[in-house]
């Protein structure tokens, strides 16, 4: 308890609030967008400047349409105001709404170049990402009928997306000009291969998406890189999600930042602090990896078993992405090496 009696809570509430109008004030509006995902609501943010901006768009249901219109209307806009809608990233949290809202009010759309070709083929790069996460569960010992079940799931939340057509294609480290502010644009990937955040560096404020969460760890997604067609075997150059992401998180480590709004939850005022808890926590679990391949080979799917027991089907690839990104810190290391026994992956102890 503090001195004034507050709660943990209330102060964090509190902090929350005053985050929140230090945005407002340079004239940046959160509206929390429901989505039918476990994550919760995502953050989208109103930038008032010329052009009007919207960064990422909620998914593509009534529902989220409908509490959009009534955030932007509270502000004093409308959908069709909207000048510039910009993506943070391929998530259908985020950029769900992007093609309706585009559409009825003629925004541009502004993404990472890279994603234009996945944002616009949607429907095909979600099957063909549901491909490479299929190999890669069967490689690492989930079992065939969770894999299927896994699928299912997938493709029941497909409709959450829809393509768009990205028709201002951005490059990394490009500044996006607003006539109040610059924006300068960054390519942070790990969570997801495409995570851009926007960074004010006059104001020392960052549009983080999904790069950077308060309240959970943003699991690094093994995905597929944007560049593979899914023709070859993907399986045979895994992704390094959680390597990649530790390198992103310690380049905006080194950044001056005062404020950094993310994709879901509250404004983050320490980020370095938060980074540096990160860290740690990704150690800790490196380590107890460590010991579990220690006391025998295991495949990365028992691996998870292990650590969170029988987790329900739709976690299922979570966990695999969760274990695999840290069996590479000890691959990276030295302390483990990967063998293949009739197309499985186990890892064990190095001698
Ligand atoms: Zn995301």
């Amino acid at each position: 308890m503090s001195a004034a009696g507050a709660s943990a809570q209330e102060l964090e509430e509190q902090a929350e609030r005053e985050a929140l109008a230090r945005a407002a004030e340079m004239g940046i509006h959160r509206l929390a967008i429901p989505t039918p995902f476990m994550v919760g609501r995502v953050n989208a943010y109103l930038i008032e400047d010329s052009p009007l901006t919207l960064v990422d768009s909620g998914p593509n249901s009534a529902k989220a349409l409908d509490e959009l219109e009534q955030g932007l209307e509270a502000l004093g806009h409308r959908v069709e105001d909207i000048e510039l809608l910009v993506i943070s990233h391929q998530h259908i949290d985020h950029f769900g709404l992007a093609a309706i809202l585009a559409r009825r009010s003629g925004a541009q759309v502004a993404a990472l170049e890279a994603l234009a070709p996945f944002l616009a083929g949607y429907g095909r790069q979600a099957e063909l990402d549901d491909v490479f996460a299929e190999r890669l569960m069967l490689r690492h010992g989930i079992p065939r009928e969770v894999v299927t079940a896994l699928r299912a799931v997938s493709a029941g939340f497909r409709g959450w997306g829809q393509a768009v057509e990205v028709t201002r294609p951005l490059r990394d480290g490009q500044e996006l000009e607003l006539a109040g502010r610059r924006l300068r644009v960054l390519h942070r990937p790990g969570h997801s291969p495409s995570d851009t955040v926007f960074v004010d560096e006059r104001r020392g404020t960052m549009l983080a998406a999904d790069h950077l969460i308060a309240h959970i760890s943003s699991n690094p997604l093994l995905t597929r890189p944007l560049e593979d067609t899914g023709e070859e075997a993907s399986e045979q150059t895994r992704p390094q999600a959680l390597l990649t992401y530790i390198e992103s998180l310690r380049r905006t480590r080194a950044m001056e930042l005062s404020l950094v709004l993310p994709g879901h939850g509250r404004p983050i005022a320490d980020h370095a602090a938060l980074i540096d808890e990160r860290f740690r926590m990704h150690e800790r679990r490196a380590r107890r990896i460590a010991g579990l391949i220690a006391e025998r080979p295991r495949t990365a799917h028992e691996i998870a078993q292990e650590l969170w027991g029988n987790v329900a089907v739709t976690q299922a690839f979570l966990t695999l992405s969760e274990v695999l990104g840290h069996v590479d810190l000890l691959l990276r290391d030295g302390r483990v090496v990967e063998e293949d026994e009739d197309g499985v992956v186990s890892f064990r102890a190095a001698r």
